[in-house]
């Protein structure tokens, strides 16, 4: 493999692993990053053990896969960079929230410091990317999110969306549609999981979402005083 290449594998492989590491009691898996990746389970034991050998993870086979100080430094990197191209593509260049992850996973490998200080000179210095994913800022600190997945959200508490995973665009299409986006006010009605979906309420009305979709929402509940119930 080209030197070129091998960065990006690696640039890839630490950015999932920091990603999944995002969220309470996440934790990369060998199957789980096979499954992101496109590629089989061996593919992905083959990289973690030269990652290791180029001192970005600590692996054992069966055992967790966690960065070291050099792999978290280069994946917050590397996340700054596709959140900053995500909002840039967005809020400058006027593409939808569902058309960014793609273009960003093409660019994030290949913009320069130069002009993706431009970039976020231009957006204001956002702390948020469309979906509400945190921008790691210049110096390594993540902004902290406080929300849950809609599937974990207790019926009747009023809430806000706060953050949309990036990784269906088909799932934000169908959003779209329903006018959500990070912002909108929410309600849970009911879980219906035997039926593999959840109701809610949102400004415009009620409407069924289907258990991936509400798992893709994350939301935080608003304090009584801003219930207007
Ligand atoms: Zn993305």
């Amino acid at each position: 493999m080209d030197p070129q290449a091998a960065g990006r594998v690696a640039e890839d492989y630490v950015t999932l692993i920091w990603k999944a590491s995002e969220w309470p009691h996440g934790q990369a898996t060998t199957t789980g990053l096979a499954d992101r990746l496109g590629v089989t389970p061996s593919t992905v034991s083959a990289n973690l053990k030269k990652l290791t050998r180029d001192g970005l993870i600590t692996y054992r086979p069966y055992g967790p896969i966690r960065l070291t100080e050099a792999g978290e430094a280069l994946a917050v990197t590397v996340v700054r960079r596709h959140r900053l191209i995500e909002t840039y593509l967005v809020n400058c260049l006027g593409l939808r929230w569902d058309q960014v992850h793609h273009e960003a996973d093409l660019l994030e490998h290949a913009v320069s410091d130069l002009v993706l200080a431009r970039m976020d000179e231009a957006l204001g210095h956002p702390e948020r990317d469309p979906h509400g994913d945190p921008i790691p800022q210049p110096d390594g600190t993540v902004p902290p999110t406080e929300a849950a997945p809609l599937t974990a959200l207790p019926p009747g508490k009023s809430a806000r969306v706060m953050r949309v995973s990036d990784r269906h665009p088909e799932v934000l299409r169908y959003l779209s549609t329903l006018n959500i986006t990070v912002g909108t006010p929410i309600t849970v009605l009911e879980h219906l999981p035997a039926a593999g979906i959840v109701r809610i309420t949102t400004p415009t009305g009620t409407a069924d979402i289907s258990s991936t979709a509400a798992h893709d929402i994350r939301a935080e509940i608003l304090p009584p005083s801003a219930d207007p119930t």
